[in-house]
């Protein structure tokens, strides 16, 4: 491989150019850039269809869905959530004021462990913020059960789950919202973007409000809200790269199965099983390093891959909850986080896109394999 072109762990799907232009003629035409234009109304039409969900609302990114839900749930006091995670879920906790009550994971799937949550409860808690890491979808049943049973709230950080089902039914209708990311790195991309799902006509309008600073008409406000309007010409990168994500999504199967059919036998490498039911989207391929098994730590085969141009990332080292702003949480030492301290120092994400090719899928697992 040449190493001046390594093979990075993600590539954006960017639609064919030659395609992209007509829209964008279509919109110098109209002179209509931003603020709920055509593209927009059409984009959030073709997600609805797409995804299987009712209500969905775009944003600029996956990080303002995760706190307008907030905003609009008014969620306080303390919110549970997973460290096992990328940083902007616990910060959109942060940055409402409220804070972060972490709980520790499943071994086998990195989300949340229901049997630890109720533990977590205090009478100032008002929301649960799990994560489907991966894209794996949480046991949402059970969550849903212990947030009937305290009143509480829950709001499924969804950015890895674009097009995941369970039963034949998107995992983006479980709780009371849930957020995407259309982030560059992610299996559906909008540049910079994102959404936010929910389950009533009422709280898309209180959510499309606060994205508009809370404007409810010319001279009306009715909250304090924020801008994350998404433009036209990003919107109209979203319905083109619509036409393109099932493509994208089965190159990315067959990189994953390929990947598990080599690596599944390997000495001290554990992998996450598919789960039965579930319509998955591959949208990464982590692998679990046992280092007393395996010959070599996580991090000696994390820069071995390095030097052969093979860029994995440890997706998710280190754990939010050792990060300065959080490590000083009592809920965030390691005492009460062992499986989530263990899977992030264990963890390599192995290169996972549309455009890998057979031979450098090949020279990753012979890379791993020859230590
Ligand atoms: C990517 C990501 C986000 C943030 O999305 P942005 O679009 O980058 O703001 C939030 N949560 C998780 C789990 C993510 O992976």
């Amino acid at each position: 491989m040449d190493p001046k072109n390594p093979i990075t762990v993600t590539s954006p799907l960017l639609p064919p150019l030659e395609e992209f232009v007509p829209y964008l003629e279509q919109i110098w035409q109209s002179k209509w850039i931003t603020n709920n234009g055509h593209f927009h109304q059409e984009l959030e039409k073709a997600l609805c269809e797409y995804l299987g969900v009712e209500y969905i609302s775009l944003f600029t990114n996956g990080t303002l869905p995760l706190i307008t839900a907030l905003q609009a749930l008014r969620i306080q006091g303390e919110v549970i959530t997973t460290p096992y995670s990328f940083v902007a879920t616990t910060h959109s906790i942060w940055w409402n004021g409220i804070r972060p009550v972490f709980v520790d994971v499943d071994p086998n799937t990195g989300n949340i462990d229901p049997d630890r949550i109720e533990a977590a409860i205090t009478p100032r808690t008002t929301a649960i913020m799990p994560v489907h890491v991966y894209g794996t979808p949480c046991e949402v049943d059970r969550i849903e059960a212990i947030a009937r049973k305290y009143g509480l709230k829950v709001i499924y950080d969804a950015a890895h789950a674009f097009g995941v089902k369970q039963n034949g039914r998107s995992i983006l209708n479980a709780g009371d919202i849930s957020t995407l990311s259309f982030h560059a790195t992610k299996t559906y991309n909008t540049v910079e973007g994102g959404a936010l799902i929910c389950h009533s006509k009422e709280m898309k309008q209180r959510i499309d409000y606060l994205k508009n600073f809370g404007f409810a008409g010319e001279t009306e406000v009715i909250a304090p809200g924020i801008n994350s309007k998404m433009d036209e010409i990003r919107a109209a990168y979203g319905l083109l790269g619509l036409k393109h994500v099932d493509a994208a999504i089965a190159a990315r199967k067959q990189v994953a199965e390929r990947y598990r059919e080599a690596l599944r036998e390997v000495k001290g490498l554990r992998l996450f099983e598919d789960v039965e039911g579930v319509t998955h989207n591959y949208s990464y391929f982590p692998i679990f390093i046992q280092a007393d098994e395996f010959g070599e730590t996580r991090d000696e085969l994390y820069f071995r891959l390095k030097e052969h141009g093979i860029l994995g990332r440890r997706y998710f080292y280190p754990l939010i909850s050792t990060f300065s702003t959080y490590r000083s949480l009592p809920s965030a030492s390691a005492d009460n986080l062992p499986v989530a301290t263990r899977l992030a120092n264990e963890v390599i994400c192995l290169p996972m896109h549309h455009e890998l090719t057979p031979e450098e899928v090949e020279h990753i697992i012979h890379v791993i394999k020859n230590r």
